[in-house]
């Protein structure tokens, strides 16, 4: 590669543009001092990349701008181009000619770069200098004065010096990034052996849980397919077992219901009897008393009557001798007491057939009160069984849910599983007046077995689980998610005081305040109305704006769109209702079959009491009316009698006073006894009764006994059995996550009960015995083991690398070992002649300070000029130092040719005869190497192939022209005179 054009324009002190061409050799730069020579130098390695400003003798970059001088004014910007012919290719750029530039503006720092006019990084540059050799660390530029540096140089420099002319830089660089590169690379793998080691511990427990967890899971599945068919197969035994037993308990249930309303209506009825038998007595006891009084009385007054008549009937039959007159008086005595008892009985006849009528009438009511109450206790019983089967139904409805969507059932049959966040349907939680049934029914609709539940990813769940036991679907309201809805206040002013405005949806229900904001959000914006007319009129009052509905349903939604017509409740709402009252309907129904039956048996033993009077005293009528013919007829013959003695007819005059006596007593004798008679009928009956009672009584209550008993051991195997259900359906849903349903279909028992039995048994205890397992180690076991692989490869590659480096590190130093003794041993062969032939003889050589460390070690010279042993270099004249710089110098660019070399009056210290010398080595190396010499000296100047003149003619602005030996050297002359 050849330098061929150097053009600079603002750089220093060319201010005009100043353009040199060179054609290979050695080119000589002439001039005086200060014209700007050595800024050629400057320019060059400005290009070449140089970025210390004190290398090229300024402060800062902006030095390298021209700075104006008296005439010129300063510019902004430097520019300065080089042109290479790369016939040879030494630069791997794709021209045979190319062009570098930099440039720098005023101001701005920023240096721009230029491969043939193209912008180009400072990199790009760099590259180049360092690809041909012209970078500024080598000797391809030795500036003004610094040649006895290469003789001064500590032995690390020169050590720098020799590796570039070993070439080794390259390697070196190459080695600094490889040793860079095994830094890093040992580094990470460091990082890397800590992690493997860090998961190699974690690893050992997780493949020991993982395998736990394994064997947990699999138990566990077999344990499902087992347990779930066997759940399943025990849970369709005990429902039937169930439905069987809850028959049976129930007809139990009706049976003791039964026999205990029994027990309790003879129970009263006995208690009545008794304290009815036990009034009764005391009244026969009175009246006895009361009797015995009359019949000692009677008794006296029936002697005294009775032996005065017999006097009379004596003085009459004539079996005691009396006057006739005594006899007729007798006879009239007779007649008048037979009279009196005649009329008496008459009498007393007539009262006792009115009597008889009064207690018949009596009877009638009796029969007609009982019978009324007997309708009303068998309407009453008719109701009581209507109620009591129309509750089972509801209770059978209710706990059924058949009434519900399948989903909605679903759910509510697995509620456990969701515990406490899962509240019920919205018809379960809202209680609602009898009243408003039908209006609510009308605006929730399906609302109503909407199921509530606590925030939306419960309902995912539950949606989930749904999906996966094809359970049906269902509507979810997460209380979390929905807001209270309102009507606005303006408009409740309006329509508060119209009449038929009932209220507020969302105020005429209840429900507990936790789910204050479900019924607000619900119901908080209905408004409800007494009829559909009303609800029109609302409705317009509210601008259509709010749902309106009717106590019967009607519905007007907002907009207007109005739905109305007869309505069923759809019997999910009101249910708990419905059994409430009927619930409140049925002690009350009980209660009146119970009083009716009390009351029907106390008007029975009434009637039974008057019957049997009415029969006494109608014993009596017939007995009296029997005495009364016979009395009669007596009368009749003694009145004859007496009529044909006296010669008169009989007038009834004279009662006499024990006539009317005995005759009231015998009345009341005869009353009091029917009254005793009946009463102590009455008592008998009684008594047969509380008999009857007693002993119906306690054979109800044996019988009931009996029941309970049989009832008891149904209700526990029933208890057991609800236990069993209740339990495995838990068991189903919360641990198995299945429905009954889709349990059925999807398991079945492949092995006999007990075996299977034996199987779960078995595997539950295998998998208690596993103890705590960590299911998660299944996952975490294989994410570390997968992590662990893959950084373990990581490992390896590192490992791999590190040897690649190492190895690669250890063929550098080999190949840089190599090339610096070779250069070396090439370079002391050339600095040896070179001195020789420059001091006249002699011997020069540089060597390695420490040979152990060819890698590192500082180079130094042994120079030895003819007849001299001087140690210490810097010892050496200034003359001396340059000849052995500029031998060691030659020396190099023999062993490695440079492409270019700028030497800027290194020669200046040399003797004449040693200029020569110089030059002479110049001509000597140029075939190789092309030489730009800045110089002051003849022996140079006359020895070069082409010469620059360098002049200031304008002041302060450098311009060159090319120059001819002679010329050059009356240019030189005229400078030295
Ligand atoms: P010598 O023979 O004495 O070594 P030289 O010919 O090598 O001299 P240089 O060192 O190349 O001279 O040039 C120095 C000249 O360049 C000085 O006159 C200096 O004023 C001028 N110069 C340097 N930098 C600038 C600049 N930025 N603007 C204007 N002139 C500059």
């Amino acid at each position: 590669m050849k330098l061929i054009k150097v053009e600079a324009e603002g750089f220093k002190s060319f201010a005009d543009k100043i353009s040199l061409s060179f054609d290979g050799g050695v080119v000589g730069i002439v001039g005086p001092n200060g014209s700007g020579k050595s800024n050629i130098n400057d320019a060059i390695r400005w290009v070449l990349g140089e970025q210390s400003s004190k290398a090229l003798r300024g402060d800062t970059m902006d030095d390298v701008i021209f700075s104006g001088s008296k005439t010129e004014k300063p510019m902004d910007k430097s520019i300065v181009t080089l042109t290479f012919d790369n016939s040879d290719g030494e630069v791997s750029i794709p021209h045979k000619i190319f062009t570098i530039s930099r440039v720098l503006e005023r101001g701005k720092g920023n240096n721009t770069y230029f491969i043939n006019d193209q912008v180009v990084r400072f990199k790009d540059i760099r590259d180049i200098a360092y690809e041909s050799g012209i970078s500024k660390s080598s000797l391809a530029i030795i500036s003004q004065g610094t040649v006895s540096d290469i003789a001064q140089a500590t032995p690390e420099q020169r050590r720098g010096i020799i590796e570039d002319a070993a070439g080794t830089s390259k390697y070196k660089s190459k080695k600094v990034e490889a040793l860079r590169k095994l830094e890093k690379t040992t580094e990470t793998l460091d990082k890397v052996n800590t992690v493997v080691e860090e998961l190699e511990k974690q690893l050992k427990p997780l493949e020991k849980q993982s395998e736990k967890a394994q064997i947990y899971i699999a138990k566990s599945n077999e344990l499902k397919e087992v347990e779930v068919a066997l759940l399943v197969n025990d849970l369709l035994h005990y429902k039937e077992r169930v439905e069987i037993l809850k028959n049976e308990i129930d007809g139990f249930q009706e049976t003791k219901e039964d026999l205990e309303q029994k027990i309790q209506i003879d129970e009263q009825k006995l208690n009545d009897n008794l304290e009815y038998k036990k009034n009764l007595d005391e009244e026969v006891i009175e009246l006895s008393k009361e009797l015995d009084q009359i019949n000692e009385k009677l008794q006296a007054l029936e002697i005294q009557f009775k032996n005065e008549e017999m006097r009379r009937e004596m003085i009459i039959s004539g079996q005691i001798s009396t006057a006739s007159h005594e006899r007729i008086n007798a006879l009239k005595k007779e007649l008048e007491s037979l009279s009196s008892q005649i009329n008496h009985l008459e009498s007393w006849k007539d009262k006792t057939s009115e009597e008889l009528g009064i207690k018949r009438r009596e009877i009638e009511k009796i029969e007609m009160q009982v019978a009324e109450l007997r309708m009303r206790e068998n309407s009453s019983k008719t109701k009581l069984m209507k109620a009591k089967s129309k509750l089972d139904v509801l209770n059978d409805y209710k706990d059924s849910k058949s009434n519900l969507f399948k989903g909605t059932k679903t759910v509510l049959d697995n509620g456990t599983l969701f515990k406490n966040k899962m509240f019920g349907t919205v018809a379960d939680l809202i209680s609602i007046p009898e009243k408003y049934i039908l209006a609510m029914d009308s605006i929730l609709q399906n609302a109503v077995q909407h199921i509530v539940v606590e925030d939306s990813e419960t309902a995912v769940k539950i949606i989930e689980f749904l999906k996966d036991n094809n359970g049906g679907r269902a509507t979810f309201i997460p209380l979390s998610s929905i807001s209270s809805k309102e009507i606005k206040s303006e408009y409740l002013v309006k329509i508060r005081t119209h009449s038929g405005f009932i209220g507020i949806a969302s105020d005429l229900v209840s429900i507990d305040p936790k789910f204050d904001v479900l019924v607000n959000f619900l119901l908080g914006n209905v408004i409800v109305v007494e009829d559909i007319k009303i609800a029109n009129e609302i409705s317009h009052l509210v601008d259509k704006k709010y749902l309106v509905v009717s106590l019967d349903g009607d519905l007007i939604r907002p907009g207007g769109i109005m739905t109305g017509g007869t309505k069923q409740n759809s019997n999910i709402l009101g249910i708990e209702n419905q059994i409430e009252q009927i619930k409140n309907i049925i002690p009350q129904l009980e209660e009146i079959v119970l009083l009716a039956s009390q009351d029907i048996s106390k008007l029975e033993s009434l009637k039974g009491e008057r019957q049997s009077y009415i029969d006494q005293l109608t014993i009596e009528f017939v007995k009296n009316n029997e005495k009364l013919i016979s009395i009669k007829e007596k009368f009749s013959s003694l009145k004859i009698d007496y009529e044909s003695h006296s010669q008169e007819k009989f007038k009834e005059s004279n009662i006499q006073s024990i006539d009317v006596e005995l005759n009231n007593y015998r009345d009341k004798k005869s009353s009091l006894s029917a009254t005793i008679k009946s009463k102590k009928d009455k008592l008998e009956q009684l008594t047969n009764v509380i008999n009857q009672l007693q002993k119906s009584k306690k054979e109800l209550e044996k019988s009931l006994r009996l029941i309970i008993e049989s009832f008891s051991d149904k209700a526990t195997e029933k208890t057991k059995a609800d236990f069993y259900i209740n339990d495995a359906n838990k068991r189903l849903s919360e641990h198995y996550h299945l429905t009954f349903d889709s349990a059925r279909e999807n398991f079945k028992l492949t092995k006999s009960i007990e075996e299977s039995r034996q199987i779960v048994s078995t595997l539950k205890t295998e998998i208690s015995e596993l103890g705590n397992v960590n299911l998660d180690a299944i996952q975490m076991y294989q994410e570390i083991k997968e992590r662990h692989n893959d950084i373990y490869k990581d490992k390896v590659e590192l490992e791999e690398a590190k040897r690649i480096i190492n190895e690669a590190i250890a063929e550098m130093d080999k190949i840089i070992i190599s090339r610096i003794n070779n250069t070396m041993d090439i370079v002391n062969e050339e600095f040896n002649l070179v001195f020789k032939e420059m001091f006249g003889g002699g011997e020069a050589r540089i060597f390695l300070l420490d040979s152990n460390d060819p890698l590192e070690s500082g180079i130094d010279i042994k120079a030895q000029p003819p007849g001299k042993s001087i140690q210490n270099l810097k010892l050496f004249s200034g003359g001396e130092k340059s000849l052995i710089a500029i031998s060691l110098l030659f020396a190099i660019i023999k062993a490695k040719p440079l492409p270019l070399c700028i030497l800027d009056e290194v020669e200046a210290a040399l003797d004449e005869a040693n200029v020569v010398r110089f030059a002479e080595f110049l001509q000597k190396l140029k075939q190789d190497t092309q030489f730009i010499v800045i110089t002051h000296r003849h022996g140079t100047m006359s020895r070069v192939d082409a010469l620059f003149g360098a002049t200031m003619q304008k002041r302060g602005v450098t311009s060159f022209f090319s120059v001819e030996l002679a010329k050059a050297k009356e240019l030189i002359n005229s400078y030295n005179e």
